[in-house]
C-alpha cells in the first residue's frame, strides 16, 4: 500500500481550476486571511469535487488563524461555534450560506500503534491545533486532504490525493485498518463517496472495511443514523447498499435489512432493490424526500415479507416488530419512528378493495403520514410495475382533484372480509398515537390484504438486481449514472446535540469475530462527535 505518511512529499500543483466555477465568498474570504498574513486554503469536499468535475455543496476553508483572529478578520458574519474545538462560521445572505473555516488541527496523541490488537484505537478527543500537514494527514480519505489556494492557484497535497483524485480511487490516509478502527463511521463515508462519485476503492482500504465493520457497532449511533440518511439521500442508494453488503456493513448496522436479504426468495430482493432503485430515481428528479419516507423505501419490503411469514399478525404489529429494534439502536428520533412504521402498516389500504360504505378514503387522506405514506406506495408501484391505477386514483384524492368515495368503492369485487374493524379502531383515534398503530392485536387473516392490484404489469426483469455478493467482490464498485442531476438541499436531521453514548463492549456479541478491547467510556461534549 502507498502509505503518504512515510514519504513526507509535498506535491505543489497548479490546479487548473476556472475560478468562475467557486463561489466568490470562499475565495474572498481565502483572501481577506491570506492578506492578514495567515495560511488559508479550501480544503476537503469542495477541492475534491472540484477536481472531479463536480459541483461542491458547501465550502470550507482552514487556515492557521485561531478562531480569535478569525473572528477579528471578519467581525461581522463571523459566529464562533463548538465548544471545545472552536470553529467559525461565516455568515452571508441572510444566514443561507455558510462558509466553515476551521483552523489546522492535528491527530490526537496517537496511540500504541504497535500492531496488538487489543490497541484501542477510538478516537474519542480530537482537539488540538496544528500545521496544515497535520490537518491534512488527519483527514480520512486522500481525495479529502487536498488544499486549494485559489490566489496562487496551487493544490497543496500532502497525502496523494492528487494521483488518486486522477484514478478516482478512495483510499485511507496511512494504514487503512488503523484509519477504521479510529473512527469506523470512515467506512460509511468511504461507501458514500464511492457511490456518489463513482469512485472505486484501493483494495486494501476495501480489506481493511471489510475487517472493520464490526467495529460500526462501537460508532455513536446518530452519527451512523446520519450516515445512513445520507446514502438515502444521495441518489445512488443502490450502489450504496450493495457496496454496504459486499463489506459486511450492512449486517452490522442494519442487521434486519441484511437478514431479509439474505434470507428472503428472488422476488422478495428485487422489489427491495427495484424500490431502492426507483427512491434514487425520485431523488435525481424531484429532491430527496423525508427521511421518514426514504427509511420506509428500505424498510418497506422486509416489513411485508415478515408480514407473509406470519399470517396472524397484522401490518402494524409486524412494521412495529421490524421497525422499532432499528429505531432502538439508532435513537431514530420520536415524529420518524412512527412515520416510517406507519408508512409500512399502512401500505396494504392503498389497494384494497373497500367494501362500499364504510372506508372513507378521504378520511384516510388526512392521516397525519397520508402524504409519506403515499410516497412509499409510489415507490413500491414503480419498483413492481403494479398498483399505478390505484396510485393515479390516491393523487387525484390528496389534491382534491377525484370524488373520493364512489371511485375507490365502487370496485367491482367488493372485498366482504374487509379491515374494516380496524380502520373503525384507528380512526377513533386522535393524533400521534394512531401513527404508531400499536395494539392491535386481533386480526383475522382476511384483515391483511396485500393485495396489488395490476393495471399493465410491466415487463419486470426480475433477475436484474438479484445479486448475490461476496465480500470479495472486485472493489470496483459505485459506477456513476450518467447525466444523473443530483438535487439534494433538503433541511435534514440534525443529531449534533446528542452526546456520544459508548455502544455495549464488542466482543459481547456472538457475530463479532475480532474483539477489541471495551472503548473507553468517553463523555464527549465534542458536538462532532467522534470527529
Ligand atoms: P460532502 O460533500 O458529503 O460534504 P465532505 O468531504 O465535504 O463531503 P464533510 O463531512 O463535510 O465531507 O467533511 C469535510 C472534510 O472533513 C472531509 O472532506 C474530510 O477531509 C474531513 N472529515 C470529515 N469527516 C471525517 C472523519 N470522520 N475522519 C477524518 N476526516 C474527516
Ligand atoms: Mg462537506
Amino acid at each position: 500500500m502507498k502509505s503518504p505518511e512515510t514519504t513526507d512529499l509535498v506535491v505543489i500543483s497548479p490546479s487548473g481550476l476556472d475560478l468562475n466555477r467557486i463561489d466568490e465568498d470562499a475565495l474572498r474570504a481565502v483572501e481577506r486571511l491570506q492578506k492578514r498574513g495567515s495560511q488559508a486554503y479550501l480544503v476537503g469536499g469542495c477541492v475534491r469535487d472540484l477536481l472531479l468535475d463536480g459541483q461542491p455543496k458547501d465550502y470550507d476553508i482552514a487556515t492557521s488563524a485561531r478562531p480569535a483572529q478569525v473572528k477579528r478578520t471578519f467581525s461581522r458574519n463571523c459566529r464562533i461555534i463548538g465548544r471545545r474545538f472552536k470553529l467559525a462560521h461565516l455568515h452571508f445572505d441572510g444566514n443561507r450560506k455558510i462558509l466553515e473555516v476551521s483552523t489546522f488541527r492535528r491527530a490526537p496523541e496517537a496511540a500504541d500503534e504497535s500492531d496488538d490488537d487489543d490497541t484501542d484505537l477510538l478516537i474519542t478527543r480530537d482537539n488540538e491545533f496544528g500545521s496544515a500537514e497535520e490537518d491534512a494527514k488527519r483527514r480520512d480519505f486522500t481525495i479529502n486532504a487536498l488544499f486549494f489556494d485559489p490566489i496562487h492557484d496551487e493544490i497543496i497535497d500532502y497525502v496523494g490525493g492528487l494521483q488518486d483524485v486522477e484514478s478516482r480511487v478512495i483510499r485511507t490516509i496511512g494504514d487503512p485498518t488503523i484509519r477504521f478502527r479510529e473512527d469506523p463511521v470512515r467506512i460509511l463515508r468511504a461507501v458514500k463517496f464511492a457511490s456518489r462519485l463513482g469512485l472505486s476503492v484501493d483494495p486494501d482500504t476495501f480489506d481493511a472495511m471489510v475487517a472493520v465493520a464490526p467495529d460500526l457497532k462501537r460508532a455513536a449511533p446518530p452519527r451512523v443514523l446520519e450516515e445512513i440518511l445520507r446514502l438515502l439521500r444521495s441518489g445512488f442508494a443502490l450502489d450504496a447498499f450493495q457496496l454496504l453488503r459486499d463489506v459486511g456493513a450492512l449486517g452490522v448496522i442494519l442487521p434486519d435489512i441484511d437478514a431479509f436479504l439474505g434470507e428472503s426468495d428472488a422476488r422478495d430482493r428485487v422489489l427491495f432493490w427495484r424500490t431502492i432503485e426507483a427512491l434514487d430515481a425520485r431523488v435525481r428528479t424531484e429532491g430527496a424526500p423525508s427521511a421518514g419516507v426514504m427509511l420506509g423505501a428500505l424498510f418497506l419490503q422486509p416489513v411485508l415479507a415478515e408480514a407473509r411469514n406470519e399470517p396472524d399478525a397484522s401490518l402494524a404489529t409486524i412494521a412495529e416488530e421490524v421497525v422499532q429494534p432499528f429505531a432502538t439502536d439508532l435513537r431514530v428520533p420520536r415524529r420518524e419512528t412512527a412515520c416510517l412504521k406507519r408508512v409500512c402498516s399502512v401500505h396494504a389500504r392503498f389497494t384494497q378493495r373497500g367494501s362500499g360504505r364504510r372506508f372513507k378514503p378521504s378520511a384516510f387522506a388526512q392521516d397525519p403520514f397520508f402524504d409519506e405514506s403515499l410516497e412509499v406506495f409510489a415507490l413500491s408501484c414503480a419498483a413492481s410495475g403494479e398498483g399505478l391505477d390505484a396510485l393515479e386514483r390516491w393523487r387525484r384524492i390528496a389534491d382534491g382533484s377525484a370524488e373520493p368515495s364512489p371511485r375507490v368503492e365502487q370496485r367491482p369485487r367488493g372485498d366482504s372480509k374487509s379491515n374494516e374493524p380496524r380502520r373503525r379502531k384507528e380512526r377513533g383515534k386522535k393524533g400521534k398515537g394512531r401513527a404508531e398503530g400499536g395494539g392491535k392485536k386481533r386480526k383475522r387473516r382476511s384483515e391483511r390484504p396485500i393485495e396489488i392490484e395490476t393495471l399493465e404489469p410491466e415487463q419486470v426483469d426480475l433477475t436484474a438486481f438479484d445479486i448475490e455478493l461476496s465480500p470479495r467482490r472486485a472493489p470496483t464498485f459505485g459506477a456513476i449514472v450518467e447525466g444523473a442531476s443530483k438535487k439534494k438541499k433538503r433541511a435534514t436531521m440534525s443529531f449534533e446535540e446528542d452526546a456520544y453514548k459508548p455502544p455495549p463492549p464488542p466482543g459481547s456479541s456472538p457475530s463479532e469475530p475480532v474483539a477489541p478491547p471495551p472503548p473507553p467510556p468517553p463523555p464527549s461534549d465534542d458536538e462532532f462527535g467522534d470527529w
